[in-house]
């Protein structure tokens, strides 16, 4: 898999292994049983493009998405089908509800003001308008709190004109199975709800979906493990890796004892070394801290560390153990690869795997797969 690049005369190169995220949709629809397997497509599907990403998930079954901004619950209507639900996670911001009618999205109320201005709009509107209701279980990030659900529980008028079809909230702490964090917001979830109009629940995302079926309620979120994120990291990763990064060796040398490499010539040599440069930085999201905590790339099975700080447009590997006749060959290398996942990139840049993704930038040559 050294070669064989789907254009191997771009510079930095992300293949996005759409197969592979339909598969891991399966897998994580299979694990739920009967609870619906909505997607997450916020931030552009974690950066790999919602555009191309939705319409896989939702070949392979998905028909509920999730994104956080009305723009993007605007931009991802027209390719889904009418029928496909999307969820807007952050809800409307005052004024906009007849954007969210407009263009058939549904809103999901995480304050006493949205839960008002959605009742507003269906009385102006003169019918019932779908919404979820997001409450906070113990994130303290958004939803409605303890006191508004007493609230509407008295007033039940409150909530004329809005017809609920998910009551949701959203676990701070499951990617930590035993942090009893879980087990209370899994129990003030029931108990919030019980005051409330009756509705299909939701709560868990990736990781809290491997939590077991007593965290999957009616409708599981999950985004991460869709693109191949482990959903903690003291389980083997079930999920199929998604992404493979190349980037283009531009250029080559031998350095001696004592030369030192990039800016601040925060690495020297100790000997001969051949090393190499390669058309990849931090300006295309690879993290400049991704140098540090044992950074590298991987052409076939050899391990090529990375020397010194990553630049702009540009990181320095050692390719030292490669011999020349496999180098000779060779006019990308694996940045994100079968030999290194997002995960791994994550570890060494001090950092989760969504952030690597989401930083992937727009300067690279794109192949779906
Ligand atoms: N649900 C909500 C409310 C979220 O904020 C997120 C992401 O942060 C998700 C679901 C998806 O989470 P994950 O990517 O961990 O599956």
């Amino acid at each position: 898999h050294a070669t064989g690049w789907a254009a191997p005369g771009a510079g930095a190169m992300l293949e996005i292994d759409l197969g592979a995220i339909a598969a891991n949709y399966r897998l994580l629809n299979a694990r739920t049983g009967s609870s619906i397997c909505a997607a997450v497509v916020k931030a552009d599907a974690y950066g790999l493009g919602a555009h191309r990403v939705a319409p896989v998930l939702e070949q392979a079954g998905a028909n509920t998405f999730f994104v956080a901004h009305l723009e993007e619950g605007v931009r991802l209507r027209p390719h889904v089908a009418p029928t496909t639900r999307i969820f807007v996670l952050h809800g409307p911001m005052p004024g906009t509800e007849a954007e969210f009618t407009r263009h058939n999205l549904l809103p999901v109320l995480n304050s006493m003001e949205q839960v008002a201005g959605w009742r507003a709009h269906a009385g102006q509107m003169d019918k019932f308008l779908p919404a979820a209701l997001q409450v906070d279980t113990g994130m303290s990030r958004f939803g409605l709190s303890d006191a508004n659900v007493t609230t509407l529980a008295a007033n039940p008028d409150l909530l004329d004109g809005i017809e609920i079809r998910l009551v949701m909230s959203h676990l701070a702490c499951a990617d930590t199975p035993a942090n009893p964090a879980n087990v209370m917001q899994r129990d003030r979830l029931r108990a919030m709800a019980a005051r409330l109009p009756a509705a299909p629940l939701a709560l868990s995302a990736s990781s809290g979906i491997f939590l077991g079926p007593d965290y999957h309620f009616d409708l599981v979120r999950p985004g991460a493990a869709l693109y191949g994120l482990a959903p903690n990291e003291d389980a083997p990763n079930p999920l199929h890796p998604t992404v493979r990064l190349g980037a283009r060796i531009v250029q080559r040398r031998t350095i001696s004892a004592g030369d030192g490499v990039g800016y601040g010539l925060t690495w020297r040599a100790t000997g001969p070394a051949r090393i190499a440069t390669l058309g990849i930085g931090y300006a295309d999201g690879f993290l400049r801290h991704g140098a540090n905590g044992g950074g590298c790339a991987w052409l076939g099975d050899y391990r090529l560390p990375i020397l010194g700080r990553i630049s702009m447009d540009s990181t320095t590997i050692d390719v030292s153990d490669v011999p020349e006749s496999v180098l000779a060959q060779a006019t990308h290398v694996d940045m994100i690869g079968p030999r290194r996942s997002v995960d791994d990139v994550a570890r060494s840049a001090g950092t989760i795997g969504y952030e690597v993704l989401t930083a992937l930038g727009s300067r690279f040559h794109r192949a779906y797969l």
